[in-house]
């Protein structure tokens, strides 16, 4: 059996940093060697300072871990970030400068351009944007970005029409669990009963990235697709779980019939399809008339397929639909991990002997 791969964990304190530690846990190729969090957790037994969210047991190996400072180098070639995006940008960059692969959830490198915003199974081309980034920056290390919460689930579901159809005109509207603010996160006064039609930055967030995503690589870096992006975010009294209702428009008339069939038939690559984090399919169709929902099918594919339902013509648009995704596994470190494992599985990260 392989060695496992060291890796190290910013924010492991937080909402995402615990999902890590969670997702982390069993992973046949990695095992989380250290864990880090901001200088009042650091010093500090993980066990004694997290408030720990998840419903499986914190393991005592990892509740038995120092908490480190975010500072370089920590173990192995890998470093998942789960940082409060207001301190983010100068720890990633000096891990990157340090030799590490960062793979960050946070929004402060995404739009760079020399950084890759992956969703593998919708752009996996992108990745070589690392080494545009090795060359500009000269750094030994690189930083990944896992895309917005919302836009993951998003973006997802319509890779497979994007690149069947070609994706002109896009109205979405999403309704956001409270998980995706983060712990304490939104106030329980503010959410119970309530709906809050605001998500500070999510908006622009949806609109910019899902066009990197599904841009082409270029010469001169990713050329954003040319569709129009009309977002509108709301909070909702939910824990887990991101649906959003879209209405898109192409550039010729497409079908139920024919969007049915292209989501059905996506599969990522096979270089992506054979990571252990890859579900198959990437793209779970759900036609039950009441479906998708939270409740009921937030966990399809291990919490990283997306669910699409109610595929169905729209009047002003073409189609209408609604999609779910789980917002801390692919919406956050489940993406990451999966892009730690595409680093592993292109050679990029060695494996040890
Ligand atoms: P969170 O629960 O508030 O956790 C923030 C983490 O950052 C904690 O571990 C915290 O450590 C650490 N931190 C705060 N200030 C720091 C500092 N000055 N130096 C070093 N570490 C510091 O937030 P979260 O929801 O897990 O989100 C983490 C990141 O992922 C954010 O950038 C967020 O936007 C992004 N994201 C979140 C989701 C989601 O669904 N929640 C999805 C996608 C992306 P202490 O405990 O020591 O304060």
């Amino acid at each position: 059996m392989m060695a496992k791969i060291p890796v190290s964990v910013l924010g492991a304190t937080g909402t995402v940093g615990q999902k890590f530690l969670r997702l982390l846990a069993e992973h046949p190729w990695f095992e989380v060697a250290a864990v880090a969090a901001s200088s009042a957790s650091a010093g500090r037994r993980y066990g004694d300072v997290v408030r720990w969210r998840e419903t499986a047991p914190l393991t005592e190996r990892i509740a038995g871990l120092t908490i480190q400072p975010c500072v370089p180098p920590l173990v192995g070639p890998i470093v998942f970030s789960a940082l409060d995006a207001d301190v983010a940008g100068p720890i990633e960059q000096a891990f990157a400068a340090a030799g590490a692969y960062v793979v960050t959830n946070t929004r402060t490198h995404r739009m760079d351009a020399d950084v890759p915003l992956l969703i593998p199974e919708a752009n996996l081309d992108h990745l070589a944007l690392v080494d545009r980034q090795h060359e500009a920056r000269g750094w030994p290390g690189a930083i990944l970005a896992n895309p917005n919460c919302s836009t993951a689930a998003l973006v997802l579901a319509l890779a497979p029409l994007h690149r069947a159809f070609g994706i002109a005109k896009l109205f979405v509207s999403t309704m956001q669990a409270v998980s995706g603010a983060g712990y304490p996160g939104v106030a329980s006064l503010d959410i119970l009963g309530n709906v809050v039609p605001h998500i500070g930055g999510e908006e622009e967030k949806i609109e910019h990235e899902s066009r990197k995503i599904l841009g082409t690589l270029g010469p001169a870096g990713v050329e954003p697709a040319g569709f129009a992006v009309s977002a509108h975010t709301n909070r909702v009294a939910t824990v887990d779980g991101h649906m959003a209702t879209v209405s898109v428009g192409f550039g010729r008339r497409v079908t139920p019939g024919d969007a049915l069939a292209a989501l059905r038939e996506f599969r990522g690559s096979p270089r992506v399809a054979c990571l252990p984090s890859s579900p198959d399919p990437p793209v779970e169709v759900d036609l039950r008339a009441d479906r998708p929902q939270p409740r009921l099918d937030l966990e399809r594919g291990g919490g990283m397929a997306v669910t699409v339902g109610r595929v169905r013509p729209c009047p002003i648009l073409d189609l209408r639909l609604v999609l779910l995704g789980h917002n801390t596994i692919r919406g956050a470190a489940g993406q990451a991990v999966q892009i730690a494992e595409l680093l592993v599985a292109e050679g990029r990260v060695d494996r040890p002997a």
